[in-house]
């Protein structure tokens, strides 16, 4: 039987409703909307594409979102007085800095320079470090590797005990999704592009996570019979049926994958609508908690 859809467009949009639903209890309550800074520095097009995307996912939950855009030259001291200037700011609850920043830019100062209660992209140094320590708990956790966990726990198979396979060890994927798997105390093996033999380790795999970058990677006779796919890859190939000459496809092999996974998510319509949504319930939480503070 193929595998069952993890439809992440789905669960995003009944994650969004509940958000906007919140967000109009916080402005009732406060008199404000919750709010997110922005930092994006240089022209990056991709950059940018997922700057505005983000801007209109906020207004439509309402959440207001406010960038600051600095030029690509701009110097260190700029980038980091960006990030101060939110931290400072009131009416800014979460600030992201949009990555990557240009090589001129020393990537960790900046991260290191965002406030901890407003860190909704839960990528500073110390959140991070946090997630990997026993018995501490980070303020956000990432977004990506948060909403590759809720749609692990949709499928309703237990983390805990498994044998869990994840692809890739970047700073915002591979390494916090091994670090939360292990939080939620399945069997983790982290594997990359030194690993050996990656198909035989993925076989004895309940639940994969990819997160390599490399379009189809991941192919069908390498997983377990009923594992868990999760493919956070976004690759885009040339395509010329579409109208833009190109597509997107993820880092797993989908049509060969899911005539033996349990259950694997598309590309698109699977992890990505969930990182955008993981950063707006980051925010509205950041908005909350400093309002409590304050009460
Ligand atoms: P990245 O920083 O380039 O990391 C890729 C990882 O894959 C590295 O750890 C690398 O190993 C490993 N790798 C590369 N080639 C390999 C191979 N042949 N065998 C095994 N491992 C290999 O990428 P990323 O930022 O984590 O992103 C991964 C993918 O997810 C990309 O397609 C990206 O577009 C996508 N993404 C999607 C979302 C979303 O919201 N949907 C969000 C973020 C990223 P080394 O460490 O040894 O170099």
């Amino acid at each position: 039987m193929p595998a069952r859809i993890i439809d992440g467009q789905a669960v995003a949009k009944r994650i969004r409703s509940e958000i906007g639903g919140a967000a109009d209890d916080y402005v009732k309550r406060t008199g404000a909307m919750p709010g997110l800074g922005v930092v994006l520095v240089g022209d990056d097009p991709a950059s940018a594409m997922y700057v505005r995307m983000k801007r209109r996912a906020c207004e439509r939950v309402g959440i207001r979102s406010e960038a600051q855009i600095l030029p690509a030259a701009s110097t260190q001291q700029e980038v980091e007085d960006a990030v101060r200037g939110f931290n400072e700011d009131p009416a800014i609850h979460g600030i992201l800095a949009q990555l990557p920043l240009p090589d001129h830019i020393d990537e960790e100062a900046v991260l290191s320079q965002i406030s901890l209660a407003k860190d909704v992209d839960g990528i500073h140094p110390v959140n991070i470090g946090r997630l990997g320590m026993r018995g501490r708990e980070p303020s956000f956790t990432p977004a990506t590797p948060t909403g590759v966990m809720i749609l692990i726990d949709e499928t309703g198979v237990p983390v805990e005990g498994a044998q869990a396979v994840v692809i890739g060890r970047s700073n915002i994927v591979g390494l916090p999704v091994a670090l939360m798997l292990t939080n939620a105390n399945a069997t983790v093996t982290i594997c990359h592009s030194r690993s050996r033999d990656l198909p035989a380790v993925v076989k004895g795999a309940d639940i994969v996570v990819a997160a390599v970058g490399r379009a189809e990677f991941v192919k069908g006779d390498w997983l377990k019979a009923g594992a868990v796919v999760i493919d956070v890859g976004s690759n885009s190939v040339p395509d010329e049926t579409s109208e833009k000459g190109y597509r997107y496809v993820g880092d797993v092999a989908f049509e060969s994958a899911r005539q033996v996974a349990g259950y694997i998510t598309k590309v698109p319509g699977g992890v990505g609508p969930m990182t955008i949504t993981m950063l707006l319930a980051n925010t509205l939480k950041a908005a909350q908690r400093i309002a409590d503070i304050k009460q």
